[in-house]
């Protein structure tokens, strides 16, 4: 029987450890589990993590479909080509910009330069993303302008020493499930709250689950910010260190009671997010907070005390 191989899974930024073993003939894996050993997942592993990992060919696509008639139907390279070329074309000579191009964090860099050529050279159009917009180009500027760093500054050693939790914008019961164990452990001696509009699984598990109007996130976290200055739950000196244009931040600061019913929450769940912002806490959001018109870390990374 083949030998269990050390190795880490590669499907999420978890970056939990695995063990797998290989067929005893021919190519591929016999069984995949996680590794007790791993200090990120101690032997959990996800469902996702084990079945992709475990069967990397799963079911794809073995020839082109095409729609007709709302329905799909195989096809083979020519048609399906000349499809795409013909849709592309007709657009195009409308104007260039009726073309919008997205890539994927999956590309590799290479993949991503040429994507970016045939949008903007090959097209013409000036709508290419090749993911970061999307994903963390804003979120990577503010993590430069508030820490010098382009890294969230967290580690996992942070998480059992956080006295709360709150997650914002984020399903981490669903999307990282080995993560969110240690997020419901270090909780079950702290707060837990979750800010979403959504009574996801997660939220179900929290201790106060916030549920501003979709759309409200920013004047939700100015509601929370000004009710932090208002009881001076402000670390003066590391602003005073650290920050420029605080007291223009302040004076441009709503009345909390205004942005919290502009938010659809009440006061005090305004309060219950300030007093955990008081506590050492671990906030936690996602690239759904980042897409509105605002960057992710300047809307919700608040400088309170900790
Ligand atoms: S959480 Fe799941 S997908 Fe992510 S690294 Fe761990 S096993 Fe893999």
């Amino acid at each position: 029987m083949s030998e269990w191989v050390p190795t880490t899974c590669v499907r999420c930024a978890v970056g939990c450890g695995h063990l797998q073993r290989g067929v005893e003939e021919g190519y591929g894996l016999a069984a995949v589990r996680g590794d007790a050993t791993h200090p990120t997942n101690n032997g959990l592993a996800c469902q996702r993590g084990i079945n992709e990992t475990s069967d990397p060919d799963g079911e794809w696509l073995t020839r082109p479909l095409v729609r007709r008639d709302g329905d799909l139907h195989p096809t083979t390279w020519d048609v399906a080509l000349d499809v795409v070329e013909t849709a592309l074309r007709d657009s195009l000579a409308e104007t260039r910009d009726l073309v919008a191009v997205l890539g994927s964090g999956q590309q590799t860099n290479e993949a991503a330069y040429l994507l970016g050529k045939l949008a903007r050279g090959g097209f013409g159009t000036r709508h290419y993303d090749a993911n970061t917009t999307l994903c963390m180009a804003s979120a990577v500027t503010a993590y430069y302008d508030a820490f010098g760093s382009d890294a969230p500054p967290p580690t996992y050693d942070d998480i059992p020493e956080a006295e709360s939790h709150v997650i914002w914008g984020a399903n981490p019961s669903a999307a990282h499930p080995v993560m969110y164990r240690w997020i419901t452990q270090s909780a079950l001696e702290g707060t837990f709250i979750v800010v979403d509009p959504v009574a996801t699984d997660t939220a179900l598990d929290a201790d106060r689950h916030v549920a501003p109007t979709p759309g409200t996130d920013l004047q939700l976290a100015r509601a929370v910010l000004a009710r932090c200055v208002e009881t001076d739950g402000i670390d003066r000196e590391f602003v005073k260190a650290h920050t420029t244009g605080f007291d223009d931040l302040v004076a441009d600061l709503p009345d909390p009671e205004a942005a919290a019913d502009e938010a659809g929450v009440s006061m005090a769940d305004v309060d219950a997010l300030a007093a955990a912002l008081d506590d050492p806490t671990l906030l936690y959001c996602s690239s759904s907070v980042a897409e509105p018109k605002v960057p992710t870390a300047r809307r919700v990374h608040l400088p309170v005390t900790s």
